[in-house]
C-alpha cells in the first residue's frame, strides 16, 4: 500500500482566522505543506493546534481564509468528501467492534465490496505490524497496539493527506520513543502528506521535515528542525525549542554591549529596538583562558547538577540573569566542577552567539 507522488497532495493554508467570542484561536495562519512532507504543528496547550487540524479535516469552518488541497479549494467541502485520514489523541476506536471491524469501517462507509475490504484490512494490519490481530477485541490490546489500530484505520482507504493530533501522548516514554521512529518509517513508506500535532519539542525535532511553531494561534516560525534549533527567529521559539539562556544587551554607538564589553557575534541584527543574545548550554565553556573571538561573561555558580553522562551548572550574571552551562562528564571533570558560590568565567564563541529580538517584540 503506497500513495504515489501523483496522489499525495500539497496543502496551502492561506490567511485562516478562527475566533471564539473575542478569542482568536487562529490568527491569520498561512502555511504551505509540500507534497509528501511530514510537517509538525508545535506549540503549548491552547495555542490553536487542534483547531487548525480540525479546519484541515473539515470539522471546523474558519471565519475567513482559504484552504487548498493541490489546486482545489476545499474550505466548504464536508469532512467525508476530503479524503483525509485522521488519528486522534484518544484513538476514538469502537470498543464493541473487533480490530478488523474498526480498521474496515472507513471502507464500509465508502461501500467497498467485502472481499476487497478483507484484503485491504489485512494489508493495513501488516503495514502497522499487527498481522493476525484482526479478530481481537479492542480491550484486549495494549496502548501501543490500539494506537496502531487507529493508524491502520486512518490509512486503510489510502488518503491523500494524513492528520494526527498528539497520537502518542497517552503512551509511556519508551513506547512513545519507539512509535516515533515507526511513524516516521511508515511515512517514508507511504509518502502521504502528513500534518502532525504535538506539544513536545523533542518529538517534533525527531519526526519532522519541517515544524511550524504556534503560539496564540499564530505561526512564530516555520523551518526545518536544525534551523529552529540553531537560528530561532524570536524569543518565544528560542525558549520553546531546546534549552537556552537569554541575555539582555544594551546598544552604545551602534555597538552591542553586555556589562561594559562589546559583544562579538556573527548573526544578522534583528529588526527590534531591544536585542538579546541567546546561547545554548552546551556551547558555553568554563575557562580562565578565553580565545580572541570569544565573549566572556563573569558569573557566579548557583547550583551544580550531576545528570549521569552530563553535568549542568546553573549560574547567575551580575545583573541576575540565569545562564545554564552543560558539559560532558568524563574522567576528571567531576572533581574539577566548580562549587556553588564560586566566581567563574564563561566563554562563548562569536559563532555561537545568536542575536534575537528582545522581549517586547514577542507576545507571550
Ligand atoms: P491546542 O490544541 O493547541 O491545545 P486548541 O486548538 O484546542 O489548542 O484551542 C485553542 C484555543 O481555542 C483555546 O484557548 C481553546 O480554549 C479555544 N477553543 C477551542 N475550541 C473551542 C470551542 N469549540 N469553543 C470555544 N473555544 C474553543
Ligand atoms: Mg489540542
Amino acid at each position: 500500500m503506497s500513495v504515489s507522488d501523483s496522489t499525495a497532495l500539497p496543502i496551502t493554508i492561506q490567511s485562516v482566522t478562527k475566533t471564539y467570542g473575542d478569542m482568536r484561536a487562529l490568527d491569520n495562519v498561512s502555511i504551505r505543506v509540500e507534497r509528501g512532507e511530514f510537517l509538525t504543528l508545535l506549540g503549548p496547550s491552547g495555542s490553536g493546534k487542534t483547531t487548525l487540524l480540525m479546519v484541515l479535516a473539515g470539522f471546523t469552518r474558519p471565519d475567513c481564509g482559504s484552504l487548498l488541497f493541490g489546486d482545489e479549494e476545499v474550505i466548504r467541502k464536508p469532512p467525508h468528501l476530503r479524503n483525509v485520514g485522521m488519528v486522534f489523541q484518544s484513538y476514538a476506536l469502537f470498543p464493541h467492534m473487533s480490530v478488523a471491524g474498526n480498521i474496515g469501517y472507513p471502507l464500509k462507509l465508502r461501500k467497498v465490496p467485502r472481499d476487497e475490504t478483507t484484503q485491504r484490512v489485512e494489508q493495513a494490519l501488516t503495514t502497522v505490524q499487527l498481522q493476525g490481530f484482526g479478530d481481537r477485541r479492542i480491550h484486549e490490546l495494549s496502548g501501543g497496539q490500539r494506537q496502531r489500530v487507529a493508524l491502520a484505520r486512518a490509512i486503510v482507504f489510502e488518503p491523500r493527506i494524513l492528520l494526527m493530533d498528539e497520537p502518542l501522548s497517552a503512551l509511556d516514554k519508551k513506547l512513545r520513543d519507539r512509535m516515533q521512529i515507526e511513524l516516521r518509517e511508515l511515512h517514508e513508506k507511504l509518502g502521504m502528506t502528513t500534518v502532525y500535532v504535538t506539544h513536545d519539542q523533542r518529538e517534533a525535532l525527531t519526526m519532522s521535515d519541517r515544524i511550524a511553531v504556534i503560539n496564540h494561534g499564530a505561526v512564530m516560525q516555520l523551518a526545518d528542525p536544525a534551523t529552529l534549533y540553531n537560528a530561532p527567529a524570536n524569543h518565544f521559539v528560542a525558549d520553546f525549542i531546546g534549552d537556552s539562556s537569554i541575555i539582555g544587551l544594551t546598544q552604545e554607538n551602534g555597538q552591542l554591549m553586555h556589562a561594559g564589553n562589546t559583544v562579538r557575534h556573527q548573526s544578522v541584527m534583528p529588526d527590534s529596538t531591544t536585542v538579546s543574545m541567546m546561547v545554548r548550554p552546551e556551547r558555553i565553556r568554563v575557562t580562565n583562558d578565553p580565545g580572541p573571538d570569544e565573549n566572556i561573561l563573569d558569573a557566579t555558580v548557583v547550583n551544580v547538577v550531576y545528570q549521569g553522562d552530563t553535568y549542568l551548572l546553573q549560574t547567575a550574571l551580575a545583573d541576575g540573569t540565569e545562564v545554564k552551562v552543560r558539559g560532558m562528564v568524563s574522567g576528571d571533570t567531576l572533581k574539577q566542577l566548580p562549587r556553588a558560590g564560586t566566581q567563574i568565567k564563561l566563554a562563548i564563541k562569536a559563532e555561537d552567539t545568536l542575536l534575537i529580538a528582545g522581549d517586547e517584540a514577542v507576545r507571550h
